[in-house]
């Protein structure tokens, strides 16, 4: 096996027992992403220089006595994590050339536990998107099947891991964004919850939904990544001062005596055959390993997406209006006056999707129809909300499929917007509500990966973790890998 083909977990061991070093580990990375990148275009930046620099650093901490799972092991964050000194785009023309100032919070929790910043990942343009086509700088390719979408918005990042050029990666999920692609790819993904992890240094998207989470090839090391990045933090007010859980001890348990919801709203018209029997067949298994499953109703989850891309839109048009041609990145030089320079910037800087949002979130943002739809949506976001943390006071976990059916074809649905959309059918429930979800690889449908989405109670990571490694652990997903 080759070093970048490993695990977090395996890699830190072997590093603990002298067997590899950081240094090797890198190298391999680095390696792969020369050979394969070519093809996937999954990274927009390469650190090479610095991330050589920074694993012999971790060699050194490493012989000094310092432990620790991270400690030397290459990662690739999402292009809309700050990154001081390494250039952060969000896949955009309007930031470019924008290097920030400072790191994100979870980038520097990262530093400290000594993981290495390998590249920057493609990403839908603000992360505004499902398939990572809507990059400024071009799609990224599945490493299933290249004429196909990675999934987004966090495409880079599944890509990456699912391609083996780094161990793991960071993504961002504001309905869907770590979810859908670790589905598409083949990964596992999680988004925490809303608050778990700070937000310190994401660019913003839709501030109420967003939250980064990890990008893995098992549980076990999602579990890892979590507990380095969770906690609170005094630059985010949202993040509660609660203790992070030991997760690995979680991995133990078995699944005795869990009940998990099946909701039937989850499983009906519109879902692919084959996605629906790779999830249906997990579910037999999480029976045969000691769940109960039970069958369940979320009347309001219909009305997830219709509730979502009208808040998402509006915190958008708000929070992209501080790309003003002014403090960050693009400025036109062909303009006049102060409003040239706005929406000159503006215009040539902002793809057509982000576009497409500012308008709709200034719309229903409007006096006038600010009532009619931005509040009616807050209220029925509050109903999905209630009705998830509802049905999960009596369960453990709630499981559906994390997309409606595997990758589509590059090209296929760009051009209809509400189908892209529509993609996000079952992700946006968990983002609405901020419950934490992961999408755990099942099987496969024409080939293609197949996701499963197990949804949580507030703050109950520890439960994701123990359903989805004794799962992991009973089947043969795990471990099975593209060809390209
Ligand atoms: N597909 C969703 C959207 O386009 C996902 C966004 C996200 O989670 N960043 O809004």
């Amino acid at each position: 096996m080759k070093l970048n083909e490993l695990t977090i977990k395996e890699a830190s061991q072997k590093m603990a027992k002298g067997e590899i070093t950081s240094a090797e580990l890198t190298k391999a990375c680095l390696a792969r992403i020369k050979e394969i990148d070519k093809k996937i275009k999954a990274c927009l930046t390469v650190c090479e220089k610095e991330a050589s620099k920074e694993a012999k650093e971790a060699d050194k901490r490493r012989s000094r006595g310092e432990k620790g799972d991270l400690l030397g092991i290459p990662y690739i964050a999402k292009d809309n994590i700050l990154t001081k000194g390494v250039k952060t785009t969000a896949a955009s023309k309007i930031l470019e050339n924008y290097i920030a100032p400072f790191d994100a919070t979870i980038i520097k929790k990262l530093k400290e536990a000594g993981a290495i910043l390998l590249a920057k990942s493609n990403l839908d343009e603000f992360a505004h998107g499902a398939s990572t086509e809507n990059s400024a700088f071009g799609p990224t390719h599945n490493p299933w099947d290249l004429t196909r979408v990675p999934g987004g918005s966090s495409g880079g990042s599944a890509a990456a891991v699912a391609a083996d050029m780094c161990l793991f990666a960071l993504g961002t999920d504001t309905g869907g964004s770590i979810r859908c692609p670790a589905s598409f790819c083949g990964v596992v993904g999680l988004k925490p919850t809303y608050g778990r992890a700070s937000r310190f240094g994401l660019i913003a998207m839709t501030s109420s939904t967003d939250v980064p989470g990890p990008i893995t090839k098992t549980i076990e090391d999602a579990a890892i990544v979590l507990e380095a990045i969770a906690g609170h933090d005094k630059n985010d007010a949202t993040t509660p001062d609660m203790e992070v859980p030991v997760y690995g001890k979680f991995l133990e348990k078995n699944l005795k005596g869990l009940k998990i919801g099946r909701p039937e709203e989850y499983f009906g018209q519109g879902l692919e055959k084959g996605v629906k029997e790779a999830v249906e067949k997990a579910i037999v298994k999480l029976e045969e390993l000691g769940a109960k499953i039970i069958p369940i109703k979320l009347p309001y989850a219909k009305y997830g997406i219709p509730v979502y891309y009208i808040i998402t839109p509006s915190e958008i048009s708000s929070n992209l209006a501080r790309f003003d041609g002014v403090k960050y990145g693009l400025s036109s030089k062909e303009a006049k006056d102060l409003k040239e320079i706005y929406t000159k910037s503006r215009g040539k800087g902002f793809g057509p999707e982000a576009k497409r949002r500012i308008m709709l979130g200034t719309y229903v943002l409007s006096a006038g129809y600010y009532d009619a739809y931005y509040l009616q949506a807050q209220k029925v976001r509050t109903k999905i909300k209630e009705e998830l943390d509802f049905e999960l006071e009596k369960l453990d976990a709630i499981i559906t499929p994390t997309q409606p059916s595997p990758a589509f074809r590059i090209g296929e649905q760009s051009d209809d917007p509400l189908k892209m959309y529509l993609e996000d059918i079952f992700v946006t429930g968990a983002s609405l509500a901020g419950l934490p979800a992961v999408s755990i690889p099942c099987g496969f449908s024409s080939g293609l990966p197949v996701g499963m989405q197990l949804i949580g109670k507030r703050f109950d990571e520890g439960m994701l973790f123990r359903i989805g490694n004794a799962y992991e652990k009973a089947t043969e997903w795990d471990g099975k890998k593209p060809e390209t």
